[in-house]
């Protein structure tokens, strides 16, 4: 096999000065959401003239297979949309749409599927089964991997990958991290605890059924959701950060509102402290003569790291780049950490893995993290995200067909 994976990072390498065209010139042109008319278009000409046929899929999305249906398929994922920032960074391709910039990196994301597109039909012939390449709007609301589910894009799909860079981090550059199967990162869910009294006069409290009251006891009894009714050592956070009541001292309000966050790493987990959270403010807020009402928004499920992925990922990985695949982390303190990412909509569906690619660390000169105006994105490793996609996507297949 060694020919083989030499020859594949050259063909990888002979890509790296059209990737780094094309995603300047999607870094030029950064949008956001669903919006994303340029980036779409310009994947969409991109993919025909490497003779795919792209299919629109969901809002913004776009979908091409590479290979024919057989025993298995394999979703690999690029998302494509930018942040609502300004850019700072010292670049000569800086952003030219104001208040718009990939401070992610999703356009590094976008210029390696398309290296892994064209590295697909290269090696089309010798695909096991096929590779649905998701192309991914409006990933920095949580909102575009959803929409793409809901329009099938995971139909006939056995299994998924996807890739983040990093930057502005102590890992040099080029070095890719493989999670070890497990939660990755916590889920997030929104509460809105809506407490109805009866207002009136703050000296006839008598008169009056007080919100306030009641919402204090809400607050106080979520609490003890953690404290009493889990084993000690699960995960599960409730932090209401909003409480409002109330505009007069001597005022009686109608109302009392509290919202907060649910963070956890286990599905069935936050279906239990909704129905907690639930039960609890109804019935503390009828024991103090109020009505409570609860509801929920925003939710993003935990991001699952499979087992079996997360080895093949390492022995393939291994075998292409063995001198930038990281060891597996050891240690037993809490793995789950990080921002939330909505790949996890995928991951709680198919068996999942995400790869983590640095584009220059401290170490590097990139001082700024992620999300930060100033950060920047080293593209001399655009070829090592194309081939890590491909690579993966043709040994996962030939194995899967053994
Ligand atoms: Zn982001
Ligand atoms: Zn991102």
């Amino acid at each position: 096999m060694e020919g083989y994976e030499v020859q594949f990072l050259q063909e990888a390498q002979a890509l790296q000065g059209e990737l780094e065209t094309w995603r300047r010139e999607l870094h030029r042109h950064p949008e956001l959401g669903f919006d994303l008319t340029f980036t779409k278009a310009f994947v969409k000409a991109r993919l025909e003239e490497m003779g795919y046929e792209p299919v629109e899929c969901g809002k913004a999305g776009l979908t091409v297979t590479a290979g024919k249906p057989a025993k298995r398929t394999l979703l690999i994922r690029g998302d494509m949309d930018a942040l609502p920032i300004q850019e700072e960074a010292d670049v000569p391709y800086r952003s030219e749409n104001p208040g718009k910039m990939h401070a992610c990196g999703h356009d590094m994301h976008t210029a390696m599927m398309l290296g892994a597109a064209k590295l697909l039909k290269q090696h089309e012939g010798e695909l096991a089964g096929q590779v649905k390449l998701m192309y991914q709007p409006a990933e920095e609301i949580m909102a575009g991997s959803q929409d793409m589910i809901e329009a099938g894009v995971l139909e006939g799909v056995d299994a998924a990958l996807m890739l983040h860079v990093m930057t502005g981090t102590p890992i040099p550059r080029g070095c890719i991290m493989i999670p070890e199967g497990g939660t990755g990162s916590a889920s997030s869910d929104f509460f809105t605890i809506t407490v109805k009294g009866k207002g009136g006069h703050g000296a006839m409290p008598q008169l009056s059924i007080d919100p306030i009251t009641a919402a204090a006891h809400i607050h106080l009894a979520l609490q003890a959701i953690h404290a009493r009714e889990l084993t000690p050592g699960d995960f599960l956070v409730i932090t209401p950060g909003i409480f409002q009541a109330g505009k007069a001292a001597n005022v009686i309000p109608d109302t009392a509102m509290m919202q907060g966050t649910i963070r956890t790493g286990d599905v069935a987990m936050v279906d239990f402290a909704k129905k907690r959270i639930t039960e609890i403010a109804e019935a503390t807020a009828k024991a103090f003569r109020a009505e409570a009402t609860v509801e929920f928004s925003g939710s993003c499920p935990p991001m699952i790291a499979d087992y079996d992925m997360s080895a093949a990922a390492r022995t393939y990985l291994t075998e292409l780049l063995p001198r930038n695949v990281l060891p597996p982390l050891t240690g037993n303190g809490n793995k789950i950490g990080g921002g939330s990412e909505d790949f996890a909509f995928v991951s709680v569906r198919v068996p999942t893995i995400g790869l983590f690619l640095s584009t220059g660390g401290t170490g590097d000169g990139c001082q700024y993290p992620q999300h930060h105006p100033k950060a920047v994105f080293d593209d001399s490793v655009l070829h090592l995200g194309a081939a890590a996609y491909s690579y993966f996507a043709i040994r996962w297949l030939a194995d899967q067909n053994k």
